[in-house]
């Protein structure tokens, strides 16, 4: 469970992604995040290592991204962009793994039995990325179901 008034600021996003309806197993980063930021200004995080955000993950926040409206801790420049990655064994082909938007993801919610969602802020001015929190959504129903499918293995 999180107790967001704690980490101040950072929560503000957080917050908004666990008031997703149906969030389980919710794993909030920003005290890692905090860390992080605090060894790139004492120095020893090299810029270059923090701020790596690749074609994919660039193109994720553009076309997926949603706007935080919190400025980027880094280079002070740019506002945040929250990427959604969703992973489950429910995807169709090749779509596991994929950025998705909110409103798709709160569809799929509705329809697949589980699949965990990885929120990813992204910086497009300087390219700092981090993991910042983590839930499952979905159903949850068929969790039992494909216990018994395979069950003849245990
Ligand atoms: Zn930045």
């Amino acid at each position: 469970m999180l107790s967001g008034a704690a980490y101040g600021d950072a929560m503000l996003t957080q917050r908004s992604l666990v008031d997703e309806p149906g969030a389980r197993c919710v794993v909030d980063y920003s005290l890692a995040k905090r860390a992080a930021l605090h060894s790139l200004k004492a120095g020893r995080l090299r810029p270059e290592e923090a701020c790596d955000a690749q074609i994919y993950l660039r193109r994720a926040a553009r076309y997926h991204g949603l706007p935080t409206g919190e400025t980027c801790p880094v280079c002070n420049a740019e506002d945040l962009t929250l990427v959604l990655y969703a992973f489950g064994d429910d995807f169709p082909n090749g779509g596991n793994g994929r950025a998705r938007a909110r409103k798709e993801l709160r569809e799929l919610a509705t329809v697949l039995p589980e699949f965990t969602v990885f929120a990813v802020e992204v910086c497009l001015g300087c390219g700092w990325n981090y993991l910042v929190a983590s839930y499952v959504l979905g159903t949850g129903e068929s969790v039992s179901r494909r216990r018994s499918r395979s069950s003849s293995q245990a």
